[in-house]
């Protein structure tokens, strides 16, 4: 065979000549580097206007992580604040004090931020709670996700209000979305399903917005290979507990075989959150009587995360 026929061989992008460098297997489609990263961005402003995400004036905090997703995702508001001009982007860092893992993400952020004159906000873990995750994992390194998880959240909110934002996002994928959505019905918890975080009208909690849900992980990472924005980071030492990893992996074995099962599990939670609307996420919020904060029960969770803790137990 002749070079140029090698050369047909390769899989070219369904939309022009140029040559592919993704499958869209959900669609049965190749698009080139152009076409695909002008179908993520679309997709992004797509989700940000349909769901009201990003309303004129709002002053939107990405959590940044300095990871694959949190740099994706301020890299495509970036680009679209560029087109609509209507709103503020600022990051907000949390240094939860992992030893040998946080310390290079973080400084990836300050690069980025650093790179499109981005205020950058930091805020640890120490500041805040008094100690590291480390410390606090001490004995308990099997429920580091999950003391985590309560933390995180809470220095988010903290960090997002400081910093004077009126919405909070968030670089949850596809990937992640879907595990969630299988996590929960695993864990047979309906509530926790249903619960939109960016829907509430108390106006007593920051919304959360995720406008990469309907983004795979991979195209996330072909989409900052292509922005020359992939980095090599370590993995944070205490994935390894995580259910969420056993979740994942059966998952993408799906995926792979039956492509579209995650776009199909976001399609169920929708129709689910539609047939429960007011009837599960009805309980008042009240507010927590340690720390004040909006609270569905007595105690919020970091209170009673922290109570636990004291006590030598969770
Ligand atoms: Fe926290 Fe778990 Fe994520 Fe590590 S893997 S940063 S412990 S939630
Ligand atoms: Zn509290």
């Amino acid at each position: 065979m002749s070079k140029e026929g090698q050369k047909s061989d390769l899989p070219v992008c369904s939309l022009c000549t140029e040559p592919a460098v993704i499958y869209q297997r959900h669609v049965d489609r190749h698009l080139c580097g152009t076409h695909f990263t002008a179908d993520v961005e679309l997709r992004v402003a797509d989700i940000i206007k349909t769901q009201q995400m990003i309303v004129p004036r709002d002053r939107v905090a990405v959590a940044l992580s300095g990871g694959k997703d949190s740099t994706a995702l301020l890299l495509i508001l970036n680009r679209l604040l560029q087109k609509w001009q209507n709103f503020q982007l600022i990051a907000l860092t949390i240094d939860e004090g992992i030893a040998g893992y946080r310390e290079e993400t973080i400084q990836s952020a300050e690069q980025l931020t650093g790179q499109f004159g981005i205020e950058h906000h930091c805020i640890s873990f120490s500041d805040l709670f008094g100690d590291t995750l480390d410390a606090f994992l001490k004995f308990r390194e099997t429920q580091a996700c999950s003391i985590c998880g309560i933390l995180r959240k809470k220095a988010l909110v903290r960090g997002a209000n400081q910093a004077g934002a009126t919405k909070l996002a968030t670089g949850h994928n596809l990937d992640d979305e879907a595990q969630s959505v299988l996590m929960n019905v695993f864990r047979g918890d309906l509530p926790r399903l249903v619960r939109n975080s960016g829907a509430d009208s108390s106006g007593r909690f920051i919304p959360r917005i995720k406008p990469l849900s309907l983004i795979s992980e991979k195209e996330i990472a072909t989409y900052l290979v292509l922005k020359d924005a992939w980095r090599h980071l370590p993995d944070c030492p205490y994935t390894r507990y995580a259910l969420r990893r056993e979740v994942r992996s059966m998952l993408s074995g799906f995926e792979y075989r039956h492509p579209g099962t995650m776009l199909h599990l976001m399609e169920s939670k929708k129709k689910i959150e539609h047939f429960y609307a007011g009837s599960v996420i009805s309980e008042p919020i009240k507010s927590c009587r340690e720390c004040g904060d909006p609270s569905s029960g007595e105690l919020c969770q970091l209170c009673m995360l922290m109570q636990s803790l004291r006590r030598g137990h969770t």
